[in-house]
């Protein structure tokens, strides 16, 4: 082993606080004695775990049960809360902004170090379609779930309030672009706890409500199966949700969903989560990266050509090596999910430990188990191991699995808590929306005009 390894994790996502958990227990001796160093640079002091947005969203589960604290769980770690801003892996160095360095001038701070894990994850993959950068809402954090969550139960107390039968059917009609995990889970979780919530005001029923999911593909959920996406579109047209397959957003401009069939919907919500692309500090890396922009992996979660980087995750084209190469062509990749991730991080972690030892390295190699939906309080789809589940039972075992998976055992108490006193209780339902402008009402008070926000128009008149 070298003198002293720095190694630095980009991420504090799935792949980086995993792979920082397995370094910190695979070096821990090293660590101890300051021959190793492990720095995490994540944006947020926590990692989300994802899957559980959709709950999170329908208020199943409150917000700080899904994310995990860095600090917490990577003691033996140094977390820099921070973005990682450019790299130069052949001088071992990385630029990086705090929350500081505005105050500190402005400038990024250099960091460098011997080992670099890429694992800053994907973001949204958008088109240029009009109007959707000013209206269209993601649903891939924490802050997203839970503003959603807040704005779908504004606009029911917006519909419930006004007179305008126009101002009424574009609050009440909710628009999603993307038959994936997220927006069918979002989609099937949130018009469930708004059916729910029709029960408690005087002038709203669920069939008030208009719920569209848009999908340019012939199928939603290709996680769960053939059989199981179908299964899934027929079980949400059965709730009376409008599932248009092969159809795509034209526009969104004047909050206006046009759609390719010709169909047009005057929306206050259009939640896009139409997939995902690599994030896009790697392109200005220079290190080898797919077509798609994701890092060029070896199946030992090495980063081809480039020595002492590693990568893992949603960043990363790891080749598959559990599926038959298809004649002389290159090997399918692992999907970007959160199953590969978790594992790949153990293996990226282990492989580390074993490169700054001297030792041989580990392939990753894991035969997918399958995928597990919910759509709603007590529904679900699930296809695990070959075995094909509907309804509850699927619900119940993707509620169990993700259980098992969540990091910390604090953290599973909590969330098995929360879901016990939800089955005692009736759900909440009301907006917090407020909580995203903490100072308004003292600023009013001390005499100041609140900005005109045209989000806050109810009309939506832009
Ligand atoms: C709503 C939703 C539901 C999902 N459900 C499932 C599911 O049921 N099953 C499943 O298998 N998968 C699911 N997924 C996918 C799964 O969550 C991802 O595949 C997984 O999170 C990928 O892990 P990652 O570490 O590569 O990226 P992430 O977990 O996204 O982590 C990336 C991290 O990098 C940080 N970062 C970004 N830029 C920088 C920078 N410049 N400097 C430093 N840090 C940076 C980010 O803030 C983040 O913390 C779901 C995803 C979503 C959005």
């Amino acid at each position: 082993m070298k003198e002293r390894a720095r190694i630095l994790v980009v991420g504090g996502g799935y792949v980086g606080m995993y792979t920082a958990l397995r370094l910190q227990r695979r070096l821990k001796a090293e660590i101890r004695r300051g021959e190793a160093e492990v720095t995490v640079v994540s944006p947020d002091p926590y990692m989300t775990y994802q899957p559980f947005l959709p709950e999170a969203a329908a208020g199943s589960i409150s917000p700080r049960h899904v994310v995990v604290p860095l600090r917490r769980v990577l003691d033996r770690c140094r977390i820099v809360v921070g973005e990682v801003r450019s790299l130069d892996h052949a001088a071992r160095t990385a630029t990086l902004t705090t929350l500081a360095t505005d105050e500190e001038g402005g400038d990024p701070r250099r960091v460098e170090y011997d080992e670099l894990v890429l694992a800053p994850g994907s973001v949204a993959r958008t088109l240029p379609v009009p109007g959707l950068a000013d209206h269209g809402i993601g649903f891939k954090t924490v802050e997203e779930a839970i503003g959603l969550r807040n704005h779908v139960l504004e606009q029911m107390d917006i519909a419930s309030s006004t007179r305008d039968p126009a101002v009424r059917a574009a609050a009440l009609t909710f628009v999603f672009v993307g038959g994936g995990y997220a927006g069918v889970e979002a989609l099937g979780e949130l018009e469930d706890m708004a059916r729910y919530a029709t029960r408690y005001y005087h002038n709203l029923t669920p069939e008030d409500m208009r719920w569209v999911l848009v999908e340019a593909t012939g199928r939603i959920l290709p996680e769960v199966g053939e059989d199981m996406g179908r299964y899934t579109v027929t079980e949400l047209r059965r709730r009376n949700i409008d599932v248009r397959l092969e159809t795509r957003l034209d526009s969104c401009a004047d909050r206006v969903a046009r759609l390719s069939d010709g169909s047009r919907f005057p929306t206050r919500t259009l939640v896009w989560t139409a997939g995902v692309k690599p994030h896009p500090l790697l392109a200005g890396t220079g290190l080898p990266l797919d077509a798609r922009g994701r890092l060029l992996c070896t199946p030992e979660l090495a980063v081809d050509g480039a020595p002492h980087a590693w990568a893992a995750g949603d960043a990363a084209a790891v080749p598959d090596v559990t599926a038959p190469a298809p004649g002389d062509g290159p090997r399918p990749l692992c999907a970007p999910n959160a199953q590969h991730a978790v594992r790949q991080a153990a293996v990226l972690g282990d492989n580390i430990a074993h490169s700054l030892r001297g030792e041989p390295l580990d392939t990753y190699a894991h035969h997918h188990a399958g995928s597990v939906a919910s759509l709603g309080l007590h529904q679900g789809v699930a296809h695990v191991y070959g075995r094909k589940l509907k309804g509850y039972p699927a619900w119940f075992m993707h509620r169990a699995y993700h259980l098992s998976r969540l990091p910390t055992v604090n953290r599973k108490a909590r969330v098995l808590a929360e879901w016990v006193l939800g089955g005692l209780f009736t759900r909440e339902i009301v907006s917090l929306g407020s909580l995203e402008h903490p100072r308004a009402e003292f600023e009013l008070a001390a005499g100041r005009k609140p900005p005109r926000d045209p989000e806050d128009d109810p009309k939506g008149s832009s």
